[in-house]
């Protein structure tokens, strides 16, 4: 039980904690306004799984084991002042769990202290030192208070507390020595207490509120931009909103963003850890100011090669144990630069130009979208059908895409699908626009494409392309346009499990996936893609190392399928080697970009037997030749 000065004493540490807490608040607080839904259940479901935390076994349960070696003897603690109470045996099994986890927490400290001081990161040891010492002190001080208890009891060996019969063993039988063991640990929980705001350790506020408000949309989906605003998009820490700026708080500075960003792995300049390191910095130099203007992030602390590398592949937010989202920053910033200061590469500016002029990527013109189809059969779409084809532009215009399309057709042809395109009516989904930075132009394609949508009558828009189907599915939403869409990947397999196509000529081969971002990280479909793959005769399916949700980009998204690679090592020649490596003889993919920057990545290639990339939409179509 606690004395009063004891309770004093904890008052005083809560009422620094909640100072420092509502002090360090305003520091995000000061981001532009955002409507954010908390949920409770995510938070629990988090800390109860602790699912990403273990994704590194050994790290993430040192983490598991300090955090609720801290959370449950305080609630314990927080009850016993009521004075419960207990039966005798659940009471000792309850010490017995409290000591061994004590020791569990206790060799977790001294791995995480060994990691970090041995650790290059340079901001390792300074930020965790002083945290992780008062809880190493809390934990001995706790184990030597009650071996010197033990030792007075003179009970020998207990049960009960193993650990601390350890201790007891060494320990005089002390009173004095108990006492003033108990007080030393008293004081650290209060330095613990206190400190909290001030210390490394504020991330456990900071990333259980990042949880709490987590994001429920698809990864795909890119946050809609206000045009109303001076400058859209962000160029100073208070352009952010706030939850952008609790994200900067909540970063751990844990490094698995870079480890798992193709642009870092590829020798570029750009990390998402300095890009999220940066905003905190800068934030933290803010100090809460609303009305100061802020030092500029861009420029003084990231440059337009760090934003221009980004590929929008998403592995930075999936791979983030506390849901940070790297992404949307360097958006926004690339947003800022491409509006508010026409500063975009020159090809990126070719690219937005066919686009204004040509309604299409490649610059081809409305006038030859259909020329794919010339002579093919494939119905415009004019009365109500089950499925409107979304060609893309890929679709129409690339030529080793085309053959893609035609695929499809022969597929929905050999189902009996009731199907149509919108030919000449259908113009880019806005994707490139969108991810290049040019917002306003993607609005512009996305509400023409949403009016001519909404005059046809069909039951789902399917798509080949997963930046299309994102497109669609995610972001049309918000400006109105919603429809039911299915890609290619999930429509062919389904098609497959209702027997409505048979796949008959086998492809004897060893073919490995690839799982396009979009498809993948962006919208969680990894399955399909496998289930058409098992599903065509002759074929050993592999697994890439990089496979699912940890799969290495091909390069070409975020718009960087119409800029040339200038830094470091080009993505699609690093997934080509791991693809030759691999022994596959064919590499199934799931988009147009993958198709291409891979084909360019294996031909390239100076060794190895080269793998043959198709589309699976391809590979399909032959089988049913
Ligand atoms: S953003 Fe997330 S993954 Fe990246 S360093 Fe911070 S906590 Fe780690
Ligand atoms: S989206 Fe991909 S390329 Fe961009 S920062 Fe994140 S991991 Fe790197």
């Amino acid at each position: 039980m606690l004395t009063s000065l004891d309770a004093l004493l904890f008052a005083v540490a809560v009422l620094v904690l909640g100072k420092g807490l509502a002090s360090r608040s305003s520091l995000w607080f000061a981001g532009r306004k955002e409507i954010r839904k908390g949920s409770l259940s995510t938070l629990a479901g988090y800390l109860l799984g602790s699912r990403k935390i273990l994704k590194r076994p050994l790290q993430g349960s040192a983490h598991v084991f300090v955090f609720w070696g801290v959370v449950l003897p305080a609630l314990i603690v927080l009850v016993s002042q009521f004075r419960p109470r207990l039966p005798e045996t659940l009471s000792n099994l309850l010490s017995l769990f409290l000591d061994l986890l004590g020791l569990a927490m206790l060799c977790a400290l001294v791995f995480m202290l060994v990691r970090r001081w041995t650790k290059s990161e340079e901001a390792g040891p300074k930020r965790t030192a002083v945290p992780a010492l008062t809880l190493l002190g809390i934990v001995v001080t706790g184990f030597l208070a009650e071996g010197a208890r033990l030792s007075i009891l003179g009970a020998g060996f207990s049960w009960q507390s193993p650990v601390g019969s350890v201790f007891s063993s060494v320990l005089p039988a002390s009173p004095l020595l108990m006492q003033v063991m108990i007080r030393l640990h008293f004081f650290a929980v209060l330095f613990l207490i206190a400190s909290l705001p001030f210390t490394f350790l504020r991330h456990l506020v900071a990333g259980s509120l990042n949880v709490y408000y987590k994001s429920r949309n698809p990864h795909g989906q890119l946050r809609s931009l206000s045009l109303e605003s001076n400058h859209p998009g962000a160029k100073r820490v208070n352009d952010f909103s706030w939850k952008q700026l609790l994200d900067a708080e909540a970063c751990v500075s844990c490094g698995r963003c870079e480890e798992n960003c193709p642009a870092a792995i590829s020798g570029k300049p750009l990390s998402p850890r300095k890009v999220v390191r940066s905003i905190q910095e800068q934030m933290q130099a803010m100090n809460g100011t609303v009305t100061k203007p802020g030092l500029p992030l861009l420029n003084q602390r990231i440059s337009d090669d760090d934003l221009w590398s980004c590929t929008t592949c998403m592995a930075c937010v999936e791979h983030c144990p506390v849901f940070v989202a790297p992404l949307d920053k360097i958006m926004d910033m690339r947003r800022y630069r491409v509006m508010g200061e026409a500063a975009l590469p020159a090809e990126a500016k070719a690219t937005i130009r066919s686009l204004l002029l040509y309604k299409d990527v490649y610059g081809k013109g409305i006038a030859h979208r259909t020329d794919w189809a010339f002579n093919r059969g494939v119905p415009l779409l004019s009365e109500e059908v089950e499925v409107l084809l979304w060609v893309g532009c890929s679709g129409a215009f690339h030529p080793r895409y085309q053959e893609t399309a035609r695929a499809m057709v022969k597929i929905l042809k050999a189902g009996g699908v009731r199907f149509g395109i919108l030919g000449k009516e259908e113009i880019c989904c806005g994707d490139p626009a969108r991810r290049l930075g040019e917002e306003s132009l993607f609005l512009e394609i996305a509400q023409e494409n949403i009016r001519r949508i909404k005059e046809r009558g069909f039951e789902k828009i399917l798509t080949l392309c997963p930046h299309c189907f994102n497109t669609l599915k995610n972001e049309y939403p918000s400006l109105g346009g919603s429809f039911p869409v299915v890609h290619a990947a999930e429509y062919i397999a389904d098609m497959i499990r209702l027997n409505k196509i048979a796949l008959k000529y086998s492809l004897p081969a060893k073919m490995a996936l690839h799982d396009p971002c979009y498809l993948g990280r962006g919208n969680r479909i990894y399955k399909p893609l496998r289930e058409i793959a098992k599903a065509i005769p002759g074929v050993t399916l592999l697994e890439l190392p990089r496979n699912r949700e940890s799969g290495f980009c091909c390069g070409g998204g975020g718009g960087r399928m119409w800029l040339h690679e200038k830094l470091g090592m080009r993505m699609n020649l690093l997934r080509a080697e791991e693809v030759v490596k691999s022994g596959a003889e064919v590499l199934g993919t799931a988009c147009p970009y993958c198709l291409t920057m891979l084909e360019d990545g294996i031909k390239n290639l100076e060794t190895g037997k080269p793998a043959k990339v198709m589309d699976l939409v391809e590979i399909v179509a032959s089988s049913i030749r």
